[in-house]
């Protein structure tokens, strides 16, 4: 943009500053129709439409607008300001864009990019890990069938020795383009070329071994590294290693969804592990040391006496790593739980009768329970 004074995205889309949504759309669709490179033979096409489409961009996104009102486009940084991102990445954004928006009207951009091969499929591939690899990260082998690129012909799905070629119907652009006048102007009527199927090329003398598609069903091992942290339910991504797309396509990603098997006795919330440790009133009012599970095997933890039901114990750095922050872990939390023993001995009960009259405490006989006991006792 060159112009002295910026103009503002209100200017360049010609809307007010109060215009709702519907507004904008009506004025981004009109100047759109204006200045589409598709359509405008005006060499200011392209960064005219790249500036009526970033002001659109910001000012249909209302998180975006408020910033932009408040500070202009500096404050819009890397979210869409001057850069223009989002559709920068020459006409191919521009179709993509100007298909959402005119999609039904039957007007341009419909239909076929310039000889464009369809990509490959992404795939998905369930992994079960266990809890302590999830913790400390791993490498797992794994392996599967797809389609992948065919080595006899490098995937082009030509026999070797030679080489698809051009489409004679359209030139190799893989759409007929027409340019015809509308009520809205000159429009570029798209069809996809049917001779080549919108690739912009054909195969003449295909491949034996792929049968000219250019991929072949292959058995394929890959060994995926598991980032420490990573929890139930993440998916990693390995782009290109889905299946190869025919005659050459791009291949498409292979997500591999992580389960985790629970650990027997540590619960996990995020980066904190929670154990829940039973200990009994002696245990609780006398203090004890006690062992815990932990990620890495056991640990010993000292209980001061008078330790509470519910109270927590916070082993820092023993949880789970920040899978994006390395080198920084969470705590696990020790959850105390008192059990009251539920039977007695003779000998226990008397023992805690004379804790109880030490204590200076009155106890007397419960009904129900009661009766049971002293049968108990006297045949004890
Ligand atoms: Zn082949």
């Amino acid at each position: 943009m060159t112009t002295e004074r910026e103009r503002s995205y209100y200017e360049i889309l010609g809307v007010d500053r109060n215009a709702d949504d519907a507004a904008l759309k009506r004025a981004f669709r009109k100047l759109a129709q204006q200045w589409h490179p598709d359509v405008s033979s005006e060499p200011a096409a392209v960064e005219r439409f790249k500036e009526i489409n970033e002001a659109y961009q910001v000012l249909s996104d209302p998180k975006r607008r408020q910033i932009y009102d408040m500070v202009g486009r500096a404050g819009l940084g890397d979210m869409g300001g001057s850069a223009g991102a989002p559709f920068g990445e020459g006409f191919a954004g521009f179709g993509d864009l100007f298909d959402a928006f005119f999609a039904g009207m039957g007007g341009a951009g419909a239909g076929a990019r310039r000889g464009r091969r369809p990509a490959g499929s992404d795939l998905r591939y369930d992994l079960r890990i266990d809890f302590a690899d999830a913790v400390r990260g791993t490498d797992k082998e794994i392996d599967f069938d797809l389609l992948d690129r065919c080595e006899t012909c490098g995937g082009t799905g030509a026999s070797p020795g030679s080489v698809p070629s051009t489409c004679s119907a359209c030139g190799g652009r893989g759409e007929i383009r027409a340019v015809r006048q509308t009520m809205l102007g000159q429009m570029v009527n798209v069809t996809t070329c049917s001779r080549c199927s919108g690739e912009g090329r054909v195969i003449d003398s295909p491949c034996s071994a792929c049968h000219g598609e250019g991929r072949v069903r292959r058995h394929k091992k890959l060994r995926v590294t598991i980032p420490a942290g990573i929890d139930e339910g993440h998916q990693i991504r390995l782009s290109s290693e889905g299946e190869a797309g025919p005659r050459g396509g791009p291949p498409g990603s292979l997500y591999v969804a992580v389960h985790v098997t629970p650990h027997p006795s540590l619960r996990r919330e995020g980066t904190e592990l929670f154990h829940e440790l039973e200990i009994s009133i002696t245990q609780a009012a006398l203090g004890t040391r006690v062992r815990i599970p932990t990620v890495e095997g056991e640990d010993e933890i000292e209980l001061r006496s008078g330790t509470q039901p519910g109270a927590e114990i916070r082993l820092r750095g023993k949880g789970v790593p920040h899978l994006r922050r390395p080198g920084s872990r969470g705590d696990l939390h020790v959850v105390v739980h008192v059990a009251v023993p539920a039977k007695l001995s003779r000998k226990q009960r008397e023992l805690l009768e004379q804790l109880a009259a030490e204590s200076g405490e009155q106890v007397l006989p419960a009904s129900g329970g009661g009766i049971i006991d002293r049968v108990r006792d006297a045949l004890g």
